[in-house]
């Protein structure tokens, strides 16, 4: 029987093993552990990749987002809008911060950020006084916005900038599932908001050998509070205006990254390769409503981090897959409004339908780039027997 991992990074360490572990071994002989030349050289690599003058290597993509917050001042008072289906660290970032999460519901089409439904929030719910947003329920000020690029396709940026502009919000965007993922023209998700929060961790696209994560930025100033806040707000060290953390990349992270980097645009052709081939053999299917395979949309660049279908009976098919040997996954069963932890924000079910249904009807399929052709046509004739 075939057998089809959702996952496989074995296959891919194979492949560059004999470049990284030398590195690795010369990392071990300098003894230089922290912030060494290869941070330097992969913060200057990875931002250039991200399209952005200044990037700053921290110990995953959950503090990508909490340095960003933090370095643009957001806590007690204030409130961030982002998406409810999400993975958790979007919104446990912001409440961490002492903010306050606000969740807007999702475009059924692509899963990210509705600009019509931040925009209808602000509209209805919210209220400009002096240079403010101020929300009506609970008097915080509306200070950011947070889309999230989710599965490694991009939020519609422009709708969600012009939002921004017109009430002076900040904009952080999620893009830890999508490394080299572009919006319209060639343009690179980081680059578009204030900050851009990058995590690789090991199944993202570009995976370290363990935690790591990256801030982009075009603005100098807020790069530079950002590389002060990761080593404890100090500058000079021992003095500190800031009240930062422990938030470095690992040098042996930087090194494993500064490889991969190099392999991540051939990876990222395969994956879509994979998407096409999946596009197309559940077409031939004839699957109709039963199955929807995910919308790419044209003229952006997606890069699969993971490949999403809608699945009528999604809990039974994902079963039937395992018992034939198929790895899928559901991101995510539980939208963020409907987390226990969430319970103070005073959400109901119901409040974002389209999230909600996307948690209930989601699933993941093996995409990873590796994958052979008798193992993706195992999955696709695997589906279509449920279905029959
Ligand atoms: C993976 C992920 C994160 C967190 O990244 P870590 O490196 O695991 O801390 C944040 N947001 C989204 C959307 C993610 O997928």
């Amino acid at each position: 029987m075939t057998n089809v991992p959702l996952l496989d990074l074995k296959i891919q360490f194979a492949q560059i093993r004999s470049e990284v572990m030398p590195l690795i071994e010369q990392v071990c002989a300098s003894q230089q552990f922290i912030l060494g030349e290869h941070v330097r050289a992969f913060e200057e690599e990875s931002s250039r990749y991200c399209g952005t003058v200044a990037g700053i290597g921290v110990s995953s993509g959950t503090d990508a987002l909490l340095v960003a917050l933090m370095a643009l001042g957001i806590g007690a008072g204030d409130e961030v809008l982002t998406s409810p289906f999400t993975f958790f660290a979007t919104a446990g970032t912001i409440a961490r911060t002492g903010a306050r999460p606000i969740f807007c519901d999702i475009d059924p089409a692509t899963f990210n950020l509705s600009a019509a439904a931040v925009q209808t929030f602000i509209d209805t719910q919210c209220e400009t006084r002096g240079p403010d947003l101020i929300r009506l329920a609970t008097g915080g000020r509306v200070k950011a916005l947070m889309p999230v690029h989710l599965y490694g396709q991009s939020a519609d940026m422009a709708p969600l900038m012009a939002i921004a502009r017109r009430h002076g919000l900040k904009v952080i965007e999620d893009a830890a599932q999508a490394i080299g993922t572009e919006y319209t023209d060639h343009v690179r998700v980081g680059s578009i908001g204030d900050v851009g929060c990058f995590s690789f961790f090991p199944s993202k696209n570009l995976g370290a050998f363990g935690d790591a994560g990256l801030c982009t930025t075009n603005d100098l100033e807020l790069a530079e509070r950002m590389r002060v806040l990761r080593v404890h707000g100090g500058k000079p060290k021992y003095f500190h205006a800031l009240i930062g953390g422990n938030f470095r990349i690992d040098e042996l992270q930087a090194a494993v990254l500064r490889v991969k980097l190099k392999y991540l645009d051939g990876w990222t052709q395969a994956r879509q390769r994979n998407a096409a081939f999946y596009d197309a053999a559940f077409a031939d299917a004839r699957l109709g409503p039963k199955l929807e395979t995910p919308l790419a949309m044209v003229g952006d660049r997606h890069i699969f981090n993971q490949y999403i279908v809608r699945a009528q009976r999604r809990d039974a098919l994902k079963s039937f897959l395992a018992d034939r040997h198929i790895g899928t996954e559901i991101y995510y069963p539980v939208p963020l409004h409907r987390q226990e932890c969430f319970a103070y924000l005073g959400y109901q079910a119901g409040d974002f339908p389209q999230s909600e249904r996307a948690a209930a009807e989601t699933l993941a399929l093996p995409i990873y780039p590796e994958l052979e052709r008798a193992q993706l046509k195992h999955v696709v004739a695997s589906v279509a027997e449920f279905y029959r």
